[in-house]
């Protein structure tokens, strides 16, 4: 999609700090951290949220699901991270291509 900062990351048009990449998905270090480890882990097929997910788009999340279990340790998170989906705009999504954070690297406070 045009204008979609991730899907130029993913064509390699934008730089980033990049983890982990396959055919499907991209892993990479958030620009902006919120936890001493921040990652973020996008499929390279360009969808908003999981509103727009359909039976391949779901298989794909459960295949970057168990990439990210199978990798955390590997990335430092052996400890224990979390994983966000932000969904539109209450939740503050702000780049609409569907991404799921991984953050960790710490102890991670729990609020709204
Ligand atoms: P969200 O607010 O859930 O849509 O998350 C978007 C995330 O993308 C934010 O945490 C940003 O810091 C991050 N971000 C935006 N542009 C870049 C970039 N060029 N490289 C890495 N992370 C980025
Ligand atoms: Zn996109």
């Amino acid at each position: 999609m045009e204008n979609c900062i991730f899907c130029k990351i993913a064509a390699g048009e934008i730089p980033s700090a990049k983890v982990y990449e396959d055919e499907e998905i991209l892993v990479f270090k958030d620009i902006n951290p919120l936890a001493k480890i921040h990652l973020l882990c996008v499929p390279k097929e360009h969808f908003r949220t999981v509103a727009e997910l359909d039976g391949e788009r779901a298989a794909l999340l459960g295949r970057a699901l168990r990439k990210i279990g199978a990798l955390a340790p590997a990335w430092g998170l052996g400890s224990g991270y979390r994983l966000v989906i932000n969904q539109g705009e209450n939740a503050g999504q702000t780049v609409p291509h569907l991404h799921i954070h991984i953050l960790g690297g710490e102890t991670l406070s729990w609020e709204k």
